[in-house]
C-alpha cells in the first residue's frame, strides 16, 4: 500500500507521535515522510533515522509558521500528483485541520484518533473510541487517499537508527493563504501532557486544606506545587480537571476530559478529581490510573488501579518522598 505519514512539528521539533505513525506506516511497507516548514533539513533527516525510506520535503519560508490553509494545500497538491492510498497523521490540532481541509480538496475521508490498525482482506480496518470512549468502532474508509490520524502513544515509537538515509524529493510549496502568524507568546515549557509517560493531575481538591488557612487560590497553588513536584520527579507532565481550570488554578493547556485532552499514559495520578465521565473520558487508555481522594465514594475509584482514601496534601509528599528513596534522588 502506498503509505505517506506526515509529520507534525512545531518550528522543526517533530511532536512524538509522529514517530509513532511512522513506525505504523513501515508495517504496510515502504514507507514515505512528509516534511513541512522551513529550515527542516534536520527534521527529514530525522525521518530517515525514524524509518522513512522516502522524505517528500517541502522547504519554503511561507511554511516558517504552520497555517493550516498553505500546509493542507500543499499536501492536497502532492497527494493529488503522488497518489497515496493512506495518510497517516498524529492527531494533533494542527494535523487533524490539515487532514480535514486535504480530504475536502480530494473528496476524500478522515478517520480521528485511531487507535488500531489492521488489514482485513485487501481492506485496512481501524479502530477508534466512541461514545466518550465506551464503545470501540472498526471503520473503513472507501475513497482514496484514506486519511488516518492516529492517537498518540496508542502505538509504539520505532528505535532511531542513527545515519540512516534514502530518497529525498524536494517539491514546491502551495503558498496561498489568507492568514498570517503575527508572533508567539510563550506558553509553558515543560513535558507536554500528550507526550508524557506519567501524567500527576490535580482536581479542584487542590484548593481544599483549611489547615493552611488560605483563601482557595492560595491553598491551590500549594496543591498543585505538590503536583508539579511528583511529575517532575517522574518525568512527567501535570494535568487537572476542569473545574480546577475552570476555577483560574491552572492553565488550559493541562485540562484532560472531554473538553480537554485525551491523554494515554502509562501512569496517571488522580488527586483531588473526583472521576466525572467527562473526565474519564479523557483517561481511558490510561494504562495504569491510581487515585488520591477524601470521599471513598468517588467515582474515579472505579477506574483506579491502585487508590488512597485520604488528604492530597498528606499522600502527594509521602508517595513523592517514597519515590525518591526508590530512585535514590
Ligand atoms: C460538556 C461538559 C464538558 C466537560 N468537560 C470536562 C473535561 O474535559 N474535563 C473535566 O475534568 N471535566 C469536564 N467537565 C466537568 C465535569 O463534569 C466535572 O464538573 C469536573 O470534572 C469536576 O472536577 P473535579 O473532579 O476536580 O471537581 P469536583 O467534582 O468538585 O471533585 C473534587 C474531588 O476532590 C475531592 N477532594 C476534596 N478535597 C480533597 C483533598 N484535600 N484531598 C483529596 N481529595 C479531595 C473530593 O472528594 C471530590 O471528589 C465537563 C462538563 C460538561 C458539562
Amino acid at each position: 500500500m502506498k503509505t505517506w505519514v506526515y509529520i507534525d512539528h512545531f518550528k522543526g521539533e517533530a511532536v512524538s507521535s509522529s514517530w509513532e505513525a511512522l513506525g505504523v506506516g513501515k508495517t504496510f511497507g515502504p514507507v514515505s515522510a512528509l516534511v513541512f516548514g522551513s529550515g527542516v533539513d534536520a527534521l527529514a533527516q530525522a525521518a530517515f533515522e525514524f524509518g522513512a525510506d522516502e522524505v517528500l520535503l517541502v522547504d519554503d519560508p511561507a511554511l516558517a509558521d504552520f497555517r493550516a490553509e498553505p500546509y493542507a494545500a500543499t499536501l492536497s497538491a502532492l497527494a493529488q500528483a503522488g497518489s497515496p492510498e493512506l495518510v497517516l497523521l498524529p492527531t494533533t490540532f494542527r494535523a487533524r485541520e490539515m487532514a480535514a481541509m486535504s480530504a475536502i480538496d480530494l473528496n476524500s475521508g478522515v478517520l480521528v484518533d485511531v487507535t488500531a490498525l489492521e488489514m482485513s482482506g485487501d481492506e485496512l480496518v481501524a479502530t477508534r473510541p466512541i461514545y466518550e470512549g465506551k464503545l470501540h468502532e472498526k471503520t473503513a474508509c472507501s475513497a482514496r487517499p484514506q486519511f488516518i490520524t492516529l492517537r498518540g502513544r496508542a502505538f509504539p515509537r520505532p528505535a532511531r537508527q542513527a545515519g540512516r538515509t534514502g530518497t529525498l524529493t524536494r517539491s514546491a510549496a502551495q503558498t496561498g493563504a489568507l492568514t498570517n502568524v503575527e508572533g508567539y507568546s510563550a506558553g509553558e515549557s515543560g513535558v507536554s501532557i500528550n507526550d508524557a509517560g506519567v501524567v500527576v493531575a490535580g482536581g479542584r481538591g487542590v484548593s481544599n486544606n483549611p489547615a493552611l488557612g488560605l483563601d482557595e487560590k492560595a491553598t491551590a497553588e500549594k496543591g498543585f506545587a505538590l503536583v508539579g513536584e511528583l511529575a517532575a520527579l517522574l518525568g512527567g507532565a501535570i494535568g487537572a480537571s476542569r473545574a480546577a481550570v475552570d476555577a483560574g488554578f491552572i492553565p488550559y493547556s493541562h485540562q484532560v476530559g472531554q473538553t480537554g485532552k485525551v491523554v494515554s499514559p502509562d501512569l496517571y495520578i488522580a488527586a483531588g478529581i473526583s472521576g466525572s465521565i467527562q473526565h474519564i473520558v479523557g483517561i481511558r487508555s490510561a494504562k495504569l490510573v491510581v487515585a488520591i481522594n477524601k470521599d471513598a465514594e468517588a467515582p474515579i475509584f472505579s477506574v483506579a488501579r491502585y487508590g488512597v482514601v485520604g488528604d492530597l496534601f498528606t499522600y502527594l509528599p509521602l508517595i513523592t518522598a517514597a519515590f525518591k528513596q526508590r530512585l535514590g534522588k
